[in-house]
């Protein structure tokens, strides 16, 4: 057969790439106190990259979970059958810790070197990290009950993934869900129906719906449901100590706009027992300590998102030529590579930055504790927020090819607005900035300590700064200005952070068009004089080709 014509100027595959290879992640994790896990985030960061892991992440996808409610002789089941792929993802972030590892060692610095391994994890495969981020957020939550955490922390912490349907202190290692959305209310839990009744020998039967539970395999989920008391938290293993199966029914699993690796259900409690965990009535105090720990994981892979898309769309423009020049060498693309490379930088650094104050809210440091407080609302908002249209615009980067699935970018795409909707969807998370100056005020001070750090350095981020204690100080519409007023607050955060760790090229681009307004609407509306080819070259592992 004669050839017909010869391939020429297509990109060659991004592969066996270190992902770790990222100036701003490798900076914040010495600053934030996990020098000490370099090596091991070099040799995750070289997996993550590797062809054959990120085949496993696209047969995941391509493959999603079935549910299977009955055997063949009509016995419910109530099992997910998931591809051979799903299991290796998680096998491989289990080992590495992604679900547990600061909890079983302690030391300083270990949530940010878990923060950075997620950040580089998460190119695989979004879907998998869904249980792997539920089972460390449940940890911690799981200690209001010290009976319960004493029997199952080690099996959650444990770096063995132990799949299947078995007694829980019979495995070498547990995965755990959340199960509080319910089809009348996810933000507003408070409307939950479930009932939860003592059975008079310390446990409860719980029955009524949920809406929405991810991870249906889990070995467990923290459940949210009326007692007596009040809403309440309660411990709900899918196989009962005995070794009968609770009674909790999978119905159905959603069909999803992405994330479609992992599975999300609807499922019944039909007098499924339940252990309490905190007291009676405190359920939302109670589960918001896991709450706290996925909003930092879904700025995380908001911030994984971005970095992504800025670096396909880099490496794809230092290749592909157009009009007698390589992209990356035409300044409007410049612009648009640039503008998407600073959107990624900022959100890694306040990803990591938070990750840094979790660590060290853990261990104690009253202060960080504050700044988290404010600081992981601001930024789930923002960094959340700005995921998907970062999305539309890198795939646009690869033209035609960037809509086509085989180039990654429609899942990226279709994954995008997640992390804004889970775990407080955007107004939620805005509002929630709103109720910690109402019930914190300390916590506003604290965030505001930390962007006076860079005070002085930059009048544009001074100026914002100004800008936008005046907008705190009047309280008149507060609720209806919610988004204006933390969009600029996590600006100037973002900002500070920038201007005291990032090269200068960086900081001053993101001053002059985030906090200075010399900026349009679409990316890619930087003003002239901006050092584009220094801020593209970090967006790619080794620079721009
Ligand atoms: C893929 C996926 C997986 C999920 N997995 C889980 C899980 O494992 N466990 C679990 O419990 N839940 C899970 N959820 C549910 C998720 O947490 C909820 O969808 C989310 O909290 C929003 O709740 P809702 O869908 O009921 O929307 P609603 O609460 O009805 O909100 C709808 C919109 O109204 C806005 N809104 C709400 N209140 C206000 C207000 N006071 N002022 C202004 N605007 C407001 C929200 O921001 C949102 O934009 C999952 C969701 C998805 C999509």
């Amino acid at each position: 057969m004669s050839a017909t014509h010869e391939v020429t100027n297509q990109v060659p595959p991004l592969v066996d790439a270190d992902l770790a290879d990222y100036p701003v992640l490798l900076e914040a994790l010495e600053r934030e106190g996990a020098g000490w896990a370099s090596g091991e985030l070099r040799e995750l960061g070289r997996l993550a990259g590797s062809s054959d892991m990120q085949h496993a992440g696209e047969l995941a996808e391509r493959h999603p979970p079935v549910l299977r409610t009955h055997d063949r002789y009509g016995h419910r089941i109530d099992e997910v059958e998931f591809d051979p792929s799903w299991h290796r993802l998680m096998t491989a972030a289990v080992d590495h810790g992604l679900h547990a590892a600061p909890w079983a060692d302690p030391r300083p610095g270990a949530h940010v070197a878990r923060a950075a391994k997620v950040f580089v994890w998460g190119a695989t495969d979004a879907g998998h990290l869904c249980p792997v981020s539920m089972t460390y957020a449940a940890v911690p939550a799981l200690r209001a009950a010290p009976a319960l955490a004493a029997s199952y922390e080690p099996l959650l912490t444990a770096s063995v993934y132990d799949y299947g349907l078995r007694v829980p202190s019979t495995k070498r290692g547990l995965i755990a869900g959340m199960s509080m959305t319910e089809k009348q209310g996810g933000s507003d839990v408070r409307a939950n129906t479930t009932t939860a009744t003592p059975t008079g020998d310390g446990a409860y039967a719980l029955t009524g719906h949920k809406w929405f539970t991810s991870a249906p395999m889990s070995d467990f989920f923290l459940t949210l449901a009326h007692a007596p008391g009040g809403l309440s938290c309660f411990f709900v293993p899918r196989v009962l100590p005995d070794g009968s199966r609770n009674a909790i029914r999978l119905q159905r699993l959603k069909d999803k706009l992405g994330n479609r690796s992992n599975a999300s259900s609807e499922i019944e409690y039909d007098e499924a027992l339940g252990w309490l965990v905190g007291e009676e009535g405190r359920g939302v105090p109670t589960i918001i300590e896991m709450v706290n720990m996925t909003r930092l994981d879904c700025t995380i892979a908001s911030a994984t998102m971005m970095r992504l898309g800025a670096m396909y769309a880099a490496h794809h423009a230092s290749y592909r030529r157009a009009f007698g020049a390589r992209l990356v060498e035409q300044p409007l693309m410049a612009n648009v590579l640039a503008d998407l490379a600073i959107e990624a930088e900022a959100a890694a650094l306040v990803a990591m930055r938070l990750a840094g104050a979790v660590d060290r809210a853990v261990r104690g440091d009253a202060q960080e504790a504050l700044f988290r407080r404010a600081g992981l609302a601001v930024s789930k908002y923002w960094v959340c927020k700005r995921a998907p249209v970062h999305a539309g615009e890198a795939l646009e980067c690869l033209g035609g090819n960037g809509y086509v699935e085989e180039s990654g970018m429609p899942r990226l795409y279709r994954e995008a607005p997640l992390p804004s909707i889970w775990e407080g969807s955007g107004n939620v998370a805005a509002l929630d900035t709103l109720r910690a100056m109402a019930r914190q005020p300390e916590s506003v001070q604290a965030f505001f300590d930390e962007v006076a750090l860079a005070e002085g350095a930059d009048a544009r981020l001074d100026e914002a700064v100004a800008r936008v204690r005046k907008e705190l100080g009047d309280l008149d519409d507060i609720e209806f200005r919610a988004r204006r007023v933390v969009e600029q607050l996590a600006l100037v955060l973002q900002g500070s952070l920038l201007v005291r760790h990032a090269p200068a090229a960086v900081a001053d681009a993101f001053c002059a068009s985030r906090l200075g307004g010399d900026w349009g609407i679409a990316f890619g509306t930087l003003p002239p004089g901006v050092d584009t080819a220094a801020i593209i070259r970090r967006a790619v592992p080794g620079g721009v080709a």
